[in-house]
């Protein structure tokens, strides 16, 4: 499995993952990985698990599939979205739509970036 430790970036001191993200010490300071293999050896895994032993974990997951992905085909969430606030639609494909979305109260910031309140 992942062979790896915690160090804070402020102290130096290197711990083991609690999965607390924080320092013993408290230090409010990126942590970093810090892995046993200099070396990447990728696994017989499906996925990203190939790469388990430079990924922050202690166990493979028992499951025979990879990641999974999804493109959205209709709205999607732009970074930091919060409910309430406007998604983002596809692009557009020609000024036609452009004019229509204007008139229908799509915030437009260029023909390839337009957002929605729902
Ligand atoms: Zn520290």
């Amino acid at each position: 499995m992942g062979n790896y430790q915690i160090q804070c970036t402020a102290c130096g001191q290197v711990y083991p993952d609690t999965g607390s993200n924080e320092c013993p010490d408290r230090h409010a300071a990126l942590q970093r990985t810090v892995y046993a293999a200099e070396r990447l050896h990728c696994a017989d895994l499906p996925g990203m698990m190939r790469f388990y032993n430079w990924l922050p974990i202690h166990h493979t997951p028992a499951v025979t599939a990879g990641p999974v992905t999804y493109k959205s085909e209709v709205l999607a969430t732009p970074a930091n979205w919060q409910p309430g606030d406007k998604l983002v639609v596809p692009a557009l494909k020609s000024k036609a739509e452009m004019d229509k979305r204007l008139s229908e109260g799509y915030e437009c910031k260029d023909w390839y970036l337009c957002f929605k309140k729902i």
